[in-house]
């Protein structure tokens, strides 16, 4: 049987979505289904095993799967941050504490004493120490943005990303614990032909990350326009100039930032660039 490398990718949920579109725009095809566990890659020496992330970083380690994706929020508190290849951008949010609203709050020593409810106890624990604060933790499992009025806990420690649920629940959010985001993790013993698949993987993921921060760009411009609308874009190195059918123009093919373009549009349209066109990028390779 040829060697395939197995990646445990979350079942449902926030990072689902994102994992496997990750996947496919490197080019990997293969056939999902909800109620499948497991499907292989028909192009590709790949394994997919749907996971719920809390199993992922064990799976991990253990070598039931060879790689995985997973919240960095996860694998810090089970203490498997070790296993990071890379952080892959997606999925971000914030592990923070929160209070009532009504509750006065000026610093984390008002934390002091309090009974503070979590589904990440070790990450807490370990700002609490740092922050010089004893707190009592109580761990459970889900909802926790509920416990404060139920009358469980005095305070929550809970993912966050916009705080919309905090405000629904009548919470304030008061202190950032630990940003995370999605994590590309390996296991650390990979047979030598499957560290070379681990390898291509990498390359393809590579191309398409880089590609998403940069776009094409096309444009007209008068001739004498050229080498100031060269100097306003600093990334383009050396750009693709093609004469016009029209006598004193060209056209200007090249690549930027996508950020960086936003502020410069104004300044090269002055300059005299016109027909101005951005296109994504699909891959890139360098
Ligand atoms: P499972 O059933 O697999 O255990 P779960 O309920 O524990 O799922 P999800 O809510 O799907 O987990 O979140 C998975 C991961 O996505 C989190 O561990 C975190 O890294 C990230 N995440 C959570 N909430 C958000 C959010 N609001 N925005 C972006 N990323 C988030
Ligand atoms: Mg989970």
């Amino acid at each position: 049987m040829p060697c395939m490398l197995r990646l445990a990718i979350q079942k449902s949920g926030r990072l689902s979505e994102d994992s496997l579109n990750l996947i496919r725009e490197c080019g990997i095809s293969f056939v999902s289904s909800s109620l499948k566990l497991k499907t292989e890659s028909t192009n590709f020496p790949l394994e997919i095993l749907y996971l719920r992330d809390d199993d992922i970083p064990g799976y991990v380690a253990d070598g039931v799967a060879d790689i995985g994706i997973v919240g960095e929020n996860v694998l810090v508190e089970e203490g498997k941050q070790s296993l990071t290849v890379e952080k892959l951008g997606f999925s971000k949010c914030r592990l923070s504490l929160a209070v009532p609203k009504t509750m006065e709050y000026n610093s984390i020593q008002d934390l002091n004493g309090k009974n503070i409810a979590t589904s990440y106890p070790n990450l807490l624990k370990a700002y609490l120490q740092e922050q010089g604060v004893e707190a009592d933790i109580h761990t459970i499992s889900g909802s926790v943005e509920i416990a404060p009025s139920i009358g469980l806990a005095e305070a929550i420690c809970d993912i966050v990303s916009s705080g919309s649920t905090l405000i629904s629940n009548g919470l304030k959010e008061v202190e950032r614990v630990f940003k995370s985001e999605a994590a590309l993790i390996a296991n650390e013993e990979l047979s030598e032909e499957k560290r070379e698949i681990l390898e291509k993987l990498l390359f393809r993921i590579h191309a398409v990350q880089r590609a998403r921060k940069k776009k094409y760009i096309l444009l007209n411009a008068p001739n004498e326009s050229l080498d100031e609308i060269r100097s306003l874009l600093p990334s383009i190195k050396s750009p693709t100039i093609l004469p016009l059918a029209e006598d004193g123009w060209s056209s200007l093919h090249s690549v930027v930032n996508e950020d960086d373009f936003w502020e410069i549009i104004e300044k090269i349209k002055a300059a005299g660039a016109q027909g101005i066109l951005v296109i994504p990028i699909e891959k890139m390779i360098i």
